[in-house]
């Protein structure tokens, strides 16, 4: 089997936390895909709000009835754990022009150094477009509710009464 006859795809970010901006990415990709790979990218100079065992948990929480999604935790290149995964796709999500120009750089470079895989976009739904994950950590830190942001399987009482670490 060639690499492109296994649609897989790796659904890369930092996830901290994963929101339903990104959840919808994810679901929306699906159909494409034999199998999506969530990549939590562990970078040990970025330091994180929550853990990376709750990021795990919690996105494995979401998707516990979807059969087609793994949920990984990788330390280095993305385009590595393209090649230990044998995926062939890297699915992006595109909230804004500066979305775009960052994500225009990555993919391009990385179209360059490993032509056999390819970026795919999706734009974010419309009413997704504002939710990211440091406005997430701000209201998370103030004791706010941002249950609203968060996708459904996970449980909000834990998210929000738990510290972060
Ligand atoms: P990174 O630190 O790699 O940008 P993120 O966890 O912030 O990781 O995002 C992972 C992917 O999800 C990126 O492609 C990002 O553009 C996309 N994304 C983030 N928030 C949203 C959203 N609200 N709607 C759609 N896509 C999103």
């Amino acid at each position: 089997m060639t690499q492109k006859d296994n649609k897989t795809a790796i659904f890369p970010g930092s996830f901290d936390p994963f929101t339903i901006g990104h959840e919808s990415i994810v679901r929306r990709a699906l159909p494409m895909f034999d199998k999506i790979v969530i990549m939590i990218g562990s970078n040990v100079n970025k330091k994180s709000f929550f853990s990376i065992g709750k990021r795990l948990k919690w996105i494995n929480q979401v998707f516990k009835n979807e059969p087609k999604i793994e949920v990984r935790v990788h330390d280095g290149l993305t385009v590595d754990f393209c090649k230990e995964v044998n995926a062939g796709y890297i699915l992006r999500g595109l909230r804004t022009s500066s979305d775009f120009e960052y994500e225009r750089a990555i993919a391009q470079v990385n179209k360059k150094m490993h032509p056999e895989i390819e970026t795919v976009f999706l734009l974010t739904l419309p009413e997704h477009t504002p939710i990211n994950a440091t406005i997430i950590r701000d209201i998370v830190l103030h004791g706010g509710d941002a249950s609203m942001f968060l996708p459904e399987g996970l449980d909000p009482d834990e998210f929000l009464s738990e510290s972060p670490k």
